[in-house]
């Protein structure tokens, strides 16, 4: 069985983002750049299921500028076995219905049974790739997975819902998103690095796939929060309450 893990490059999470000056987006210039968390966690799962010998193949897969290698490189150090970079231009905003027909494209050309993302990119927050990918395929769909075993032709996951949790049985080929216990990815040691280094990886651009990448969504503009106003210190409780029934208006 094969498995497709698509990797997103974000701003890393440590990074404070800026809106950029005229509202037109966030400004991603020299800032840190990293795997997507979520997907780190989902390289990790598939790793480990091939580890365990259900699988055969783990592929990771990101859309965007050339230096998503850097990113693939880095799945592949964790134990992904080669790796496709879809190749798009700086200035185009690529949106998850774009990325989930990349996704389905790739799937049916590699002939793959799993796909494991991540619930949610951190950098746009949508959470609607994986949703898209098993809607265009018409496959089953896991969100939110805390927990995954593999089957001949089943999947079993356990999700993390309000107040408990929930078990689905999913029939294969299916799609299945990350959440943040499923796993702690493992450190990637030195040698992994080298060893990535020498693993395949392809660059394929969307009209070869016969995708169409056009963005369908429009960012009108992208603003800060306000910043926060100053504390002060209140003489007694009596103080308190008057400001708060009076001036903030919350009781
Ligand atoms: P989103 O729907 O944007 O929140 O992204 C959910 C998941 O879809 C991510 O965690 C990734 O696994 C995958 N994904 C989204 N965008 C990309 C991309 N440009 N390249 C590779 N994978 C992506």
């Amino acid at each position: 069985m094969k498995i497709l893990v698509p990797v997103k490059r974000v701003v890393d999470y440590n990074v404070k983002v800026r809106a950029k000056s005229d509202g037109s987006g966030v400004d991603i210039a020299n800032v840190k750049m990293s795997m997507n968390p979520f997907d780190e966690i989902a390289v990790e799962e598939a790793v480990r299921l091939k580890e365990k010998g259900a699988v055969t193949e783990v592929i990771a897969v990101s859309c965007g500028v050339a230096a998503c290698q850097e990113t693939l490189r880095t799945a592949m150090a964790i134990g992904a076995d080669r790796a496709l970079l879809v190749e798009t231009p700086a200035e185009l905003e690529l949106q998850p219905l774009a990325v989930a027909k990349l996704l389905k494209a790739l799937v049916e050309r590699e002939g793959v049974q799993l796909v494991v993302l991540g619930k949610q990119a951190i950098d746009d927050d949508c959470n609607q790739t994986g949703q898209m990918l098993a809607a265009l395929l018409d496959w089953p769909q896991a969100t939110f997975a805390s927990k995954v075993e593999l089957g001949a032709d089943t999947a079993t996951v356990t999700r993390e819902v309000d107040g408990g949790l929930e078990t689905l049985a999913l029939g294969l080929p299916a799609v299945i998103t990350t959440d943040l216990r499923l796993n702690e990815p493992r450190y990637v040691t030195l040698p992994n690095i080298m060893k990535a280094k020498k693993k395949p990886l392809e660059t394929l651009q969307p009209a070869a796939l016969g995708v169409d990448v056009t963005p369908r969504v429009k960012t009108l503009q992208v603003q800060e929060p306000p910043k926060r106003a100053a504390g002060i210190k209140v003489a007694d409780v009596a103080a308190l309450v008057d400001k708060l029934k009076n001036e903030a208006k919350v009781i």
